[in-house]
């Protein structure tokens, strides 16, 4: 019987590449080190992951520590993926957690390990319960409802959080920055340390292997040494602001022009990790790609490239209309083009409609909001900036005309080829069969009551799902498949659970995630 077998890994044992990451920092030297900080947990890296793992393990009488490098707390949007939840069952909602094992494995190309996906789906629920008691009661959660197709099922298991009325006690009143504000409220309550501005460089490893420390640079300028008896773990978040890491593992992730202006990931738990000898994801790593480059909407309706012409059936998922537009001729851009009924026609497919790419949000119980849709467009037209949160500069993305020659004009694309594409649309609709794309009847809805519209929408990356190898136990593990003692990761920065794209059939995997692990992290460290 071997006693060991190598794993089929991307590793530091693997051929180099040249790129600049694959050679460690020189180690900062003992006498630079101006102080060296203790305790039985160091987390590198205090978002969503982070915070939530130092809560579960502080409030489980864990000492711990956690550095971030970022001066101040950040986090995005806020929509959180549970699989089974309290809420979910007073709304009769139940996830068949089977099915979505199995819809997840297909979006990933089976490229997963699927102990961490368990992990996920059986936990996302308890750890999301134990982040709203965190609150006592003062935090409550709705169910957003999915889009629901032949090509595409969103779940219902995404929560968004929402303050009680009237409650002080935290600053944020929703989303992801609501969440976080609880974690680390929590983390400091049960006697957690915190440093922000604090960017670890790299890991230390003891004379036996074990991973026992790292050493970051502090807001002074100096160097600190934290040492974690138990455990240091990474939850540095994705690498999706490292271009060569981009290249490397998620080439499609350079093709966007536009990505999500935020706080620097650069991969720095998977470099550690690597440098540390941890197994790393195979290429390809799972973007983000959603269309909120321009417009956050598309809807069902007709789609043209920058030429004017259909290039999908357009009844599926924003993953999937990212994709397809980054194939097109000048890809960072499309158009979905519908008329004056759109309000009519959205209102009357509204129980099927919801998931990303949806405005208004539709949560489980309410009723269409047409007036909020409306202003979202008419906002659009007027170039106000709905997103100062993701774009500096406000622009227009939403043109309407009175004739589809002035909107083929408005938008730049050949006059022909749009009036040709539009009267061939109408032609699918009328026979209510879309031979040329196969998008469902239902979905059909003609193009010929002016005004005419056009929404501007592209793709845009948000995240790169790739990191360290971990185990069941979230212990990081080499290309022997060994764990690496003492070292463990959570969030974006562990590999394992996301592979090919960004399983969008469930949004908001990525906090249920953070939540899940937390609690499996807190066993996992009280355990031994
Ligand atoms: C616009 C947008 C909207 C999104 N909406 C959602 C959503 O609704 N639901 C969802 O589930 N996901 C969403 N995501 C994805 C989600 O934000 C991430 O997947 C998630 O934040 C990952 O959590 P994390 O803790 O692993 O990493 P991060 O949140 O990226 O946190 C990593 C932290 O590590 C710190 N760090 C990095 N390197 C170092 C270092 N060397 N030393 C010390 N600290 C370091 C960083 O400063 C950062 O604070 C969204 C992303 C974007 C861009």
């Amino acid at each position: 019987m071997p006693e060991k077998l190598e794993m089929k890994f991307y590793s530091n044992k693997s051929p180099k590449k040249g790129y600049s990451w694959e050679t460690e920092p020189n180690a900062i030297t003992d006498d630079q080190i101006a102080e060296t900080l203790e305790a039985e947990v160091v987390i590198i890296g205090g978002g969503i992951s982070g915070l939530a793992a130092g809560a579960r393990c502080a409030e489980k009488k864990l000492n711990s520590i956690i550095i971030d490098k970022n001066a101040k707390m950040a986090a995005m949007a806020g929509q959180f993926a549970a699989v089974n939840t309290k809420e979910m069952a007073d709304k009769g909602i139940h996830v068949d957690k089977k099915q979505l094992a199995a819809d997840w494995l297909k979006v990933s190309g089976s490229r997963i390990e699927e102990e961490l996906l368990w992990i996920f789906i059986n936990r996302s629920a308890e750890g999301f319960e134990w982040m709203l008691g965190l609150t006592d009661g003062k935090v409550y959660p709705r169910v957003y409802v999915g889009y629901k197709g032949p090509m595409f099922n969103e779940y219902l298991a995404t929560h968004h959080i929402y303050l009680e009325e009237g409650c002080t006690d935290y600053q944020f009143r929703g989303g992801g920055m609501l969440a976080c504000e609880i974690l680390e409220k929590a983390f400091l309550k049960f006697g957690g340390q915190l440093y922000r501005g604090t960017a670890a460089i790299y890991l230390e490893k003891d004379a036996e292997g074990r991973v026992v420390s790292c050493v970051a640079k502090c807001p002074d300028e100096k160097y600190r040494r934290y040492i974690g008896t138990k455990a240091v773990v990474l939850a540095t978040g994705d690498c999706s602001d490292d271009q060569e890491m981009l290249e490397a593992f998620c080439p499609i992730g350079t093709r966007p022009s536009r990505s999500i202006k935020r706080v620097g990931n650069t991969g720095d738990g998977q470099k550690m990790a690597y440098w540390a000898g941890a197994a790393l994801d195979n290429p390809e790593w799972a973007p983000t790609l959603h269309v909120l480059a321009f417009s956050g909407v598309q809807f069902f309706f007709l789609h043209v490239n920058r030429l004017g012409k259909r290039f999908m059936n357009e009844d599926t998922w924003m993953q999937a209309k990212s994709v397809r537009c980054l194939m097109q001729p000048g890809g960072d851009f499309a158009y979905s083009v519908f008329d004056s009924k759109f309000l009519d026609e959205i209102g009357e497919r509204w129980d099927i409609l919801g998931g990303q790419g949806m405005v208004p949000h539709h949560m489980v119980g309410d009723e269409f909001d047409r007036d909020s849709l409306v202003e979202y467009i008419e906002n659009m037209i007027i170039g106000k900036n709905l997103r100062p949160d993701i774009r500096e500069e406000a622009e227009v993305n939403a043109f309407r005309a009175d004739t589809l020659e002035e909107l083929a004009a408005k938008i730049d694309v050949p006059v022909d080829n749009f009036k040709a594409t539009v009267d061939r649309y109408n032609e699918l609709v009328a026979q209510g069969d879309d031979t040329d794309f196969g998008k469902r009847a239902i979905m059909l809805t003609p193009i010929v009551k002016p005004p005419f519209y056009a929404l501007k929408w592209g793709p845009s990356l948000l995240d790169i799902f790739g990191g360290a190898l971990i185990n069941g136990q979230l212990n990081v593990v080499g290309a022997d498949s060994d764990p690496i003692a003492g070292l463990y990761a959570v969030g974006n920065a562990a590999g394992g659970m996301y592979a090919v794209d960004y399983p969008l059939l469930l949004n908001g995997n990525s906090y249920g995630r953070a939540l899940a692990y937390a609690m499996q992290l807190g066993d996992t460290l009280t355990a031994k």
